[in-house]
């Protein structure tokens, strides 16, 4: 490899394991490259795609155009899921010099050596789906304080909308030795929180006689991480034995992330999705009762091909029995190559954004809520920076997100207690230190 120094960017799009897995590609970069920003000048941008919607097709289209405007004789990488389902076209698009698929990607360094040593690596790289079967594991240290560890990908569920399991293939996982491997690495970097990520992390270690639960245990006892939280996980898949460990476990952070999708079962039916009403309602029960301040978070989608307004107003009604946190809501995208996308009752875009806005509008009065009952209370937090100086933000251990007077920033990734005071606006509390 030739003397000279390449400077590489980064960008990268859609979930937290997509960010494990750059932060991966960083770590491992071979000598003579040197990242920049990706605003900048670089001789290589690294762009890792996201195809869960049309809206994050578009944006990694984007993220192409404007690596090319920045410097248009530089070599534009795209790795990810858009390059897993429409290799074809992005390859076509202006400085694009190589594609690679989701198993082809975890090369990249192999590609890089020959793209600027022979420029021999241009070109579509993109594997069958039904080929995509190798686990890399992958941690994301982003801030040093909290880092996100993929512990599963890909998935066997094929839900109506989803284009991840075309894209990414069928479920697999880290063995509990890797994931013990990453997090006693990020320990030793000073990481206080980790975020267990993957596309399905309810199925980890299926096959091979591991659980998510035989992970916590491992994690609890033989690391001694302050912070554990869990990344999303199917409602049919969240175990009792998992809510009662983080009931009885300190470190096991009081907070769930349910994509539930639907309130309505006849939707929830039409979606493929493996679970009803009664058990989501059972589900936030038990956990309300044996974890009562915990944070519950839902996925819901507006608009699923066939929702009838009768539908939607079950899922509103629905939303508002249930305890929960806050919502994350999807408009319906139209997946080429899913089952819904042959749909011919196809929800109106109007009226589906009609249904996002309701939806967000519960969200964020059910916040409101929650924000309500947690103030007065004291709660750990772990500081994740600084703001001016003079005041600090971090997340509770219950993921309320706050923002306190701290005047000293030594104490930026340390875990403090804060009595929560009141709504600070803007999804966010205000706090003081309690000690
Ligand atoms: S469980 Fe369903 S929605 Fe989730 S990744 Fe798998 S197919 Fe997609």
């Amino acid at each position: 490899m030739s003397d000279r120094v390449f400077r590489i960017a980064f960008s990268t799009l859609g979930c937290k394991l997509n960010f494990a897995e750059t932060s991966s590609f960083q770590e491992h970069l071979p000598e003579g490259f040197e990242i920049v920003p990706f605003s900048t000048p670089a001789d290589i941008y690294v762009i890792n795609t996201c195809t869960v919607t049309e809206q994050a097709d578009k944006k990694g289209r984007n993220m192409i155009s404007k690596a090319y405007r920045t410097n248009s004789s530089a070599r534009i990488v795209v790795t990810g899921c858009q390059s897993q389902m429409a290799a074809g076209k992005l390859i076509q698009l202006p400085g694009v010099a190589l594609v690679l698929g989701n198993e082809e990607k975890f090369y990249l360094m192999e590609y890089l050596e020959r793209l600027i040593s022979s420029g021999t690596a241009e070109g579509i790289n993109v594997g069958e789906r039904s080929g995509i079967s190798a686990f890399f594991p992958a941690v994301s240290y982003s801030g040093r304080t909290r880092c996100f560890v993929k512990i599963q990908d890909g998935c066997d569920h094929f839900c109506a909308y989803c284009i991840v399991p075309y894209a990414r293939g069928k479920s697999r996982s880290a063995s509990v030795a890797d994931v013990l491997e990453m997090v006693k690495k990020a320990e030793s970097r000073g990481v206080k929180e980790i975020v267990l990520t993957g596309v399905n992390i309810g199925d980890f270690g299926k096959g091979t006689g591991e659980s998510l639960a035989g992970l916590l245990r491992r994690l609890l006892s033989e690391t001694s991480v302050p912070r554990i939280r869990l990344g999303s996980v199917e409602p049919e898949l969240l175990s009792c034995e998992i809510i009662r460990l983080v009931a009885e476990e300190i470190r096991l952070m009081p907070h769930f992330h349910i994509p539930l999708q639907s309130g309505c079962d006849r939707t929830l039916k039409a979606m493929k999705r493996k679970y009803g009403r009664e058990l989501v309602s059972d589900l936030i029960h038990e956990i309300k009762n044996v974890v009562p301040g915990a944070f519950i978070g839902a996925d819901i989608i507006a608009g699923f091909p066939g929702e009838s307004n009768d539908d939607f107003n079950e899922t509103l009604s629905f939303i508002s029995s249930l305890e929960l946190s806050a919502l994350h809501v999807f408009p319906y995208s139209v997946r080429p190559g899913t089952e819904a996308a042959e749909s011919e009752s196809q929800v109106p875009h109007a009226v589906k954004e009609e249904r996002k806005k309701k939806l967000i509008e519960l969200s964020e009065k059910i916040k409101d809520t929650f924000f309500v009952q947690n103030t007065g209370l004291c709660r750990p937090v772990l500081v994740e920076r600084m703001i001016a100086g003079e005041r600090a933000q971090g997340f509770t251990d219950n993921y309320i997100p706050v923002v306190m007077e701290a005047g000293d920033s030594r104490i930026r990734n340390t875990i403090v207690k804060v009595r929560l005071t009141g709504n600070a606006g803007d999804g966010k509390m205000k706090g003081e230190i309690a000690e």
